[in-house]
């Protein structure tokens, strides 16, 4: 049973972008993985497709759709089974930003080249230390000579090395309201005064660049503001909750994705009819998998219709990357020994999911703010 109201025109959409994940993302998968980053002209070609930022207005090169696109274009996405293409921050996470809180200057300068992949953008509130804690940032933005000097570092950048854009978190050290003296910033990567660090070299999500960002008396325009001045926190939080409910989808996909797979190498494995135990767990696996696909689609639709319930997506989040991980696992102890070897798509489902838990808010912060928000906590 379908929960989600996909019209002719969606399944259509689906269809074109499934046939160019297949053909055009899937067979540099390998490559993404070994460089640690994905080829430039992906962004160009899926914005030539009109894959990115699918809910744009056509003034800006948009297709104007709505958020059943995006939720598309990431389920077709997370079947070729990487995370380095990341297009769903690009287009549902970062550039959002703009769209929501941009001057009109702001979106006639950026969101064209957003939405034809002439521009990867990025978001920059991780510092090395301040992670969960927000608030307690220290880049910092002062206005000097018309200028706004950011000073600063910020860590585990996704699209680090790839982004022309980054929307850059900083603090006025003038101001004691740690919430209300946090600004957001349009950085462009020829800023006088930025620069990038190496790639980390992580976990999983191998084919993602993800970096450190320095900010030495980087010079940013007045007019790069973005929205109102002390208003920065109150943005992210505001647009964490589609970064939070994205995750949550993904993480329901990966989960699908790994069953799927599963299934169809002990299928070739198998010698017999698969033991009790074996069906029984991928029974028990499926029913989880199911749960998180109906939990998640609930909240899309509320969502879709501006009913976020903050309590619930931050559940989403963390349990369906929690069950993920738990699924993901089980399917590699089902397989067995060829589960041990990077030939095993399953492997890298294993490791991208690890990150999960952690990244648009560890699953610690999403059950502390769902505490507070369902009256259980102060
Ligand atoms: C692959 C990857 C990509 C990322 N991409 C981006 C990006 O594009 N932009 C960006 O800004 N950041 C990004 N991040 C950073 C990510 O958002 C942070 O790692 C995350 O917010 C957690 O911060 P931290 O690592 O500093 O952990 P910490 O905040 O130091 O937390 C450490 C541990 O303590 C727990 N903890 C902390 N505070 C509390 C509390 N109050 N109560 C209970 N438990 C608590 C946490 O849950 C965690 O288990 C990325 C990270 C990774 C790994």
């Amino acid at each position: 049973m379908e929960i989600l109201p996909y019209t002719k025109e969606h399944l259509l959409f689906r269809e074109r972008i499934r046939d160019f994940c297949q053909k055009k993302v899937a067979p540099h998968v390998e490559k993404w993985e070994k460089d640690g980053i994905v080829d430039r002209q992906i962004w160009k070609a899926m914005g030539q497709e009109g894959f990115l930022c699918t809910w744009a207005d056509s003034c800006y090169g948009g297709m104007g759709g709505d958020f059943l696109y995006s939720i598309i274009a990431l389920e077709e996405m997370a079947k070729t089974n990487h995370y380095g293409l990341d297009a769903f921050l690009h287009s549902d996470i970062v550039v959002p930003y703009i769209a929501s809180y941009g001057s009109r200057q702001q979106k006639e300068k950026y969101l064209p080249g957003c939405v034809s992949g002439d521009i990867v953008a990025a978001v920059a509130m991780t510092e090395p230390d301040a992670g969960s804690d927000l608030a307690s940032m220290s880049l910092s933005a002062e206005e000097k000579e018309g200028f706004v000097h950011l000073n600063g570092v910020k860590t585990f950048i996704s699209n680090g090395l790839s982004c022309d854009l980054v929307v850059t978190a900083a603090r006025d050290p003038l101001c004691e309201n740690r919430h209300a003296s946090v600004s957001l910033y349009l950085v462009e990567s020829g800023f006088e005064g930025f620069s990038r660090g190496r790639p980390a070299n992580k976990l999983g999500v191998h084919s993602q660049d993800t970096a450190e960002l320095y900010y030495q008396n980087c010079k940013v325009p007045l007019q790069n503001l973005l929205g109102k001045k002390g208003a920065g926190f109150s943005m992210l939080m505001e647009k964490l909750a589609q970064e939070r409910l994205l995750v949550a989808v993904l993480a329901a996909c990966k989960a699908k994705f790994a069953l799927e797979q599963t299934i169809e190498i002990l299928k070739h494995q198998a010698k017999g009819p698969l033991s009790q135990a074996e069906s029984f767990a991928l029974v028990e696996m499926t029913t989880e998998a199911e749960l998180a696909r109906v939990f998640v689609e609930k909240l899309v639709l509320e969502h879709m219709a501006g009913k976020d319930d903050t309590a619930r997506v931050c559940m989403a989040k963390y349990w369906a990357s929690e069950m993920a991980n738990r699924v993901v696992s089980q399917c590699l102890d089902l397989i067995g020994l060829e589960a041990t070897t990077e030939a095993c798509p399953v492997v890298r489902t294993f490791r991208d999911l690890r990150v999960f838990k952690i990244f648009a808010g560890t699953n610690e912060i999403m059950k502390k703010v769902a505490a507070k928000s369902l009256g259980f906590s102060k």
